[in-house]
């Protein structure tokens, strides 16, 4: 097999003597030892195998093994939710004194991780708001240890450049970089390429696709995921077998979705810009992005994330979401189905007024995650809410 998709769809966990097509789901919390001796030998690491589903399962290795796969990425680990796998990926590293750079525009628990909670353990953050490099470097002290950024960011889709990070990773050494690449899913968007160290998902998000089960996942360089693991084996924020099985079956269909939730949203987004009742569409495969030249450099296509400006602010907002018929009004993202969201009294909510407008959120910003329903109910959904408000 030489292609990464056929790859991930025959990956699968080791068929047991059921001889079994489909993978089955191992409901089990510890496994047997076949004698005394093969016990003391898995303990001391001098023999593999599976003793404890905090610490590997067949169905979270499978799942592992298909991310691995998808970000040509040399080991994984999984977690039991997206803000589980990206605390791990501070805390298996850091310690007091240490300091963090990240990008501003990031989702709100981790936000919530670096202000509020890091914090009491002498651990210090600079947010850099610039794509500019010069203002990723200046913003390195000696104590950094990790530089962290989301791209394309939630909910403004700004963009950084990974291939310019990389290099300053060359640069920095002994700097860990990570990314939630979340929004992108490793099928647009293969940070470690570039140089990054580690790669973290929401698997709740694209990869399970269908809105049902919880599931995070980091991946990267095997002496890091090393490291991980001593954390994660005695802390215990494992990913559960069942939500394992249930996003490992989902990756087989991953490319499949992301091409129709790309193509459904730029259509929707080359509609919206033509809309007189819209004041701003953001979409990074939209010749206006700003950063369109770097969205196709270093991904496949612009993902399944609109965001637009109604005219006439929150008010226009809120008339707006009520008056969609089809698209239902929930916070979730990456979903087979168009799901819509009014960031600034929500998921931003805890910001103030002026970190909203830092982040572009706007009182008539609305995120959409667009489904894969056919395009034109979509965009005929959106269009007479739009009409229906005017
Ligand atoms: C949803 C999300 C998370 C958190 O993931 P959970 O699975 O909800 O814990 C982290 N980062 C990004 C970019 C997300 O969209």
């Amino acid at each position: 097999m030489k292609k990464d998709q056929s790859k991930v769809i025959r990956e699968q966990a080791t068929r047991s003597a059921t001889r079994e097509h489909s993978v089955p789901l191992y409901l089990t919390s510890s496994f047997i030892f076949d004698s005394a001796e093969q016990g003391r030998a898995i303990f001391a690491d001098e023999e593999e195998g599976m003793v404890y589903s905090r610490y590997a399962n067949p169905n979270t290795s499978e799942f592992i093994n298909r991310v691995c796969k998808l970000e040509n990425a040399e080991a994984g680990l999984s977690f039991a939710s997206g803000m589980a796998a990206v605390f791990a990926s501070f805390a298996s590293f850091i310690k007091s004194g240490d300091h963090i750079v990240s990008s501003r525009a990031i989702f709100g628990s981790t936000h919530q991780l670096l202000t509020q909670l890091f914090p009491r353990w002498g651990v210090t953050y600079t947010y850099v708001d610039s794509p500019a490099i010069e203002e990723w470097e200046k913003a390195i002290q000696p104590t950094t240890r990790i530089v962290f950024l989301e791209s394309p960011s939630n909910p403004g889709l700004e963009l950084f450049d990974l291939a310019e990070l990389g290099k300053l990773k060359e640069k920095y050494p002994h700097i860990i970089f990570a990314i939630d690449n979340c929004f992108a899913t490793p099928y647009l968007q293969q940070p470690l390429q570039f140089g990054f160290d580690l790669s973290i998902h929401s698997a709740t998000k694209y990869m399970d696709g269908q809105g049902r089960v919880l599931g995070g996942v980091v991946v990267g360089k095997q002496e890091l995921i090393d490291e991980m693991l001593f954390f994660i084996r005695h802390t215990g924020p494992a990913m559960s077998p069942f939500n394992a099985w249930t996003i490992s079956k989902s990756l087989e269909t991953l490319g499949l979705r992301m091409d129709r939730h790309c193509s459904n949203a730029l259509a929707l987004a080359e509609a919206l810009e033509k809309n007189t009742e819209i004041e701003d569409v953001k979409y990074p495969f939209l010749p206006s992005h700003p950063q369109y030249e770097l969205a196709k450099r270093q991904m496949k296509a612009g993902g399944g994330i609109v965001t637009f400006e109604v005219k006439g602010g929150k008010e226009r907002a809120f008339k707006f979401i009520d008056a969609l018929e089809m698209i239902l009004y929930t916070s979730n993202l990456g979903d087979s189905r168009t799901i819509a969201t009014h960031p600034g009294s929500t998921t931003h909510s805890k910001l103030t007024e002026e970190e909203r407008i830092n982040l572009g959120i706007k009182p008539g910003s609305i995120r959409l995650s667009v489904g894969l329903e056919a395009q034109e109910d979509i965009i005929d959904d959106i269009l007479q809410a739009l009409e229906k408000t005017k």
